[in-house]
């Protein structure tokens, strides 16, 4: 091993102690998972979807990106989805975003980054469904922290209206999805109180 020694080092460590407090804990898991939630969240390195809210290995589905977007055509996060509805027969999808979060910065900031550009232009597209509320805020840092709670509201809605979700709502499965926002600064989760568990609940204003 040339280089990084140190992460498999790590990783035996943290084995032996999961294996200390449960000693079948991988021979269990390796059966089968079986999580309720699916967290589609930022890639951020500093938004773990399983240290932040204190869940082991099994218990979350989870997908990130950039923002944690959901967007029509992204076959990666809709694939995410269908296997996590159809096949795990997941309770609760959960779209967290952050305040802080550089995606939604630079989609404000418009300044060029090459590629990303062009994912951030869904950020952009937010941005513009709610420009008068926005340009309603005092100060920049409350225009653009609510734009990171704006973001995840219309990832929500995305996510309610692809096939996927419908499809489940209309076969009577039980499901719901969730908005919520993590502060970086004191590691806390708020609720942005949509969770939405029928189509007649998607916000029509959106
Ligand atoms: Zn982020």
């Amino acid at each position: 091993m040339r280089k990084l020694k140190e992460i498999f080092d790590q990783n035996r460590r943290w084995a032996d102690k999961v294996r200390e407090s449960d000693p079948d804990f991988f021979k269990k898991l390796s059966k089968q998972q079986n999580p309720e939630y699916l967290w589609i969240g930022c890639a951020d390195s500093r938004v773990p979807a399983n240290q932040i809210i204190d869940t082991l290995p099994g218990e979350v589905f989870v997908h990130r990106n950039i923002a944690n977007i959901v967007a029509h055509s992204d076959l990666n996060c809709l694939s995410v989805i269908q296997y996590a509805v159809d096949i795990l027969k997941i309770k609760h999808i959960i779209v967290c975003g952050h305040y802080g979060c550089g995606g939604i910065r630079a989609a404000w900031e418009d300044k060029e980054h090459g590629l990303i550009d062009n994912w951030l232009r869904n950020i952009k597209d937010v941005q513009r469904f709610h420009q008068n509320e926005l340009d309603s805020l005092a100060s920049e840092q409350e225009k653009i922290d609510r734009l990171c709670e704006l973001n995840v509201i219309e990832q929500v809605v995305n996510v309610c209206q692809t096939t996927i979700v419908k499809g489940a709502w209309k076969a009577n499965q039980e499901l719901a999805v969730h908005g919520w926002i993590y502060s970086i600064k004191d590691g806390i989760l708020k609720d942005l109180n949509i969770c939405i568990t029928k189509p007649e609940e998607i916000p029509s204003t959106l």
